[in-house]
């Protein structure tokens, strides 16, 4: 549809509404482009809330990256904010509006229809969800209130829900000096990763001071009279808080288009095809209201992150201004910054590709970030997810620095199909306050490639529980190192003293062998399957490792 005089109208002002309607103007000069927001704001930093709640946002002002004034001037966008659709009739192609201020219902028609009405918090149906002071964190307006709370002297915050915005929120509430509980439904924190890779995020948040409740939920608030709420958790603990903020989740907001009848697919999400359209050819849709396929699995999705809602955005106006405008399916890529440390994660984690049933390798290693012999060195706790064929299927890592990198070089290559043996061989930057020759990510390839080489098999903490009938640990650590603390059983011989001790080892017996990161029984390992124990196997990432995975194992 590229006649002059296109009448398209935006639902809409965030991510990919205005994605849309930017691209949709600099693709066509001709078109009228509504934009359609019943917020106070068009454009803004949803993503940097957490960050004005903490300060380190300092003006509200700052998280507005374009106004109404500057759109119209820079792009002739027709922007009303405070202005709510409340039906779309698809046959007669208009939308019912409201005026917020004034009250006043209008219709507005079109020749196309974005959608980019977003996702809502998921709020748990407990008695006093609704009290005043319970809220949660999505608009500027939600965010002055949270900072303002914080300015009146709250001491003490219930962040409902550890994933990323929770775990954001939690972050910048105690850098503002309240003492903060966090409430997490599943048995660990961030449940987009693993939870051996959760795990020091965890121990982050525990090092800040933050109370973390696991396995708990909100079972109900009052008020109090002295202005703060009293939460009742589910493990029966009632703890008195002057901000309880809910981020348990989102849903795609879709009730205009499930009025609309316009086809809802995996959580009622607008089912969309390649270019964006929904069932109605006029009406297309982008976001977090949408329904993606995920790049991994082929599977339908809901993938609410800011990157795919404003790519989305920007492909539908070049599908509509005819310019293909197809998006590929998501990889879910996500990172985040906890208390000193970052997490991210891309393509598929391993406890969903087991509940997908694919079939995939899971390794993992501790490189640094940069050469260990420059100051500052830090390990990248870094898995690698790849399948029989050595295609990549998904990565998380967490640490100090270099995190963001390397996820996003493997985002990359998962985006390209690329397989371990490909890891193996990128050409990345280095010098040695920036990696290391040979980076995270090509270690990443050559541990992958040892594992479907047959080089190396790894065990982990869940074999321990039962070990294989005779099977001996190994410790391949030195004699200190062992001395301050090991598995249970475990015979100690150091990796460089194997070779003269092998005598010392029932032979062709299953072994468990392993080390602190999984260098150095690799090594043994190596010798070992060499010499007469084809069972030998190596624990994949080490004690590191079975700390996050198995705590207390020994
Ligand atoms: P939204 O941004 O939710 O926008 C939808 C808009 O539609 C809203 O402004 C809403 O008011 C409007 N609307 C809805 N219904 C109507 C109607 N009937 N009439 C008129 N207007 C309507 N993602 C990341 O990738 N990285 C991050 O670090 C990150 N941090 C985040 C931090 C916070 C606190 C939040 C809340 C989100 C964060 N996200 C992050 C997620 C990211 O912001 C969203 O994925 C993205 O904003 C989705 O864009 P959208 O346009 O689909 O929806």
């Amino acid at each position: 549809m590229t006649e002059t005089g296109t009448r398209v109208v935006v639902i809409g002002g965030s991510a990919a509404g205005m994605s849309f309607a930017a691209r949709a103007r600099r693709l066509s000069e001709t078109s009228r482009i509504v934009v359609l927001e019943r917020g106070h704001h068009v454009s803004y930093a949803n993503c940097g809330l957490p960050y004005f709640v903490g300060d380190e946002i300092a003006e509200s002002g700052d998280l507005l990256v374009q106004t109404p004034e500057k759109l119209r001037a820079a792009l002739n966008l027709e922007i009303r904010v405070r202005h709510e659709v409340e039906h779309i009739d698809p046959v007669a192609r208009l939308v019912r509006v409201r005026d917020q201020v004034t009250g006043q219902v209008y219709e507005q028609p079109y020749d196309a229809l974005m959608l980019a009405t977003g996702a809502g918090s998921i709020l748990p149906p407990v008695p006093g969800i609704d009290l005043p002071g319970v809220q949660v964190l999505r608009t500027i307006p939600d965010a002055e209130a949270m900072r303002d709370r914080v300015e009146s002297g709250a001491g003490h915050a219930v962040v409902v829900g550890a994933g990323f915005i929770g775990i954001e929120a939690a972050e910048q509430l105690r850098r503002r000096g309240l003492d903060v509980t966090v409430v997490e439904l599943a048995d660990q924190v961030l449940p987009p990763l693993d939870p051996e890779m959760a795990h020091s995020v965890e121990d982050a948040m525990h090092q800040a001071g933050i109370d973390v409740r696991k396995g708990t939920s909100l079972s109900a608030i009052e008020s109090e009279t002295d202005g703060r709420l009293l939460v009742t958790l589910s493990d029966g603990t009632v703890t008195a808080a002057h901000i309880v903020l809910v981020a348990a989740g989102v849903r795609p907001d879709t009730a205009l288009a499930a009025a609309a009848g316009l086809s809802l697919g995996e959580r009622d999400a607008v089912r969309v095809d390649e270019h964006l359209r929904t069932s109605d050819p006029a009406i297309y849709a982008a976001g977090d209201s949408i329904e993606v396929i995920d790049a991994v699995t082929g599977a339908p999705v809901v993938v609410p992150l800011a990157g795919p809602a404003n790519r989305q955005g920007r492909a539908a106006a070049d599908h509509l201004f005819g310019r293909g405008g197809q998006t590929p399916p998501v990889l879910g890529t996500a990172v985040v910054r906890a208390f000193g440390i970052c997490a991210a994660t891309t393509g598929r984690s391993e406890k969903s590709l087991r509940s997908a049933g694919i079939e995939h390798h899971a390794v993992h290693l501790h490189p640094n970030q940069h050469a260990g012999y420059y100051p500052g060195a830090q390990a990248i706790h870094l898995k690698l997810l790849f399948a029989p064929n050595g295609r990549v299927l998904g990565a998380q890592a967490t640490g100090a620095e270099g995190i963001d990198k390397r996820i996003d070089v493997l985002a990359t290559a998962i985006r390209a199909g690329m397989t371990v043996d490909d890891l193996a061989e990128l050409e990345l930057a280095y010098a040695p306050p920036f990696g290391s020759a040979k980076d995270a990510v090509n270690m990443a390839g050559f541990v992958a490639q040892n594992v479907l080489a047959g080089d190396v098999s790894f065990w982990r903490g869940a074999d321990l529980e039962p070990m294989p009938i005779g099977t001996v640990l190994l410790d391949v650590r030195s004699p200190a190192e062992f001395a301050e603390g090991h598995l249970p059983q475990a015979l100690n011989i150091p990796h460089t003293e194997l070779r003269e001790n092998l005598s010392r080892i029932t032979p062709d017996i299953p072994l468990f062998v392993y080390c602190a990161s999984g260098f150095r029984s690799y090594l043994a390992t190596r010798l070992l399957r060499q010499s007469g124990w084809p069972q030998a196997r190596s624990l994949s990432g080490g004690l590191r490792t079975l700390a996050a995975e198995r705590p207390g194992s020994w």
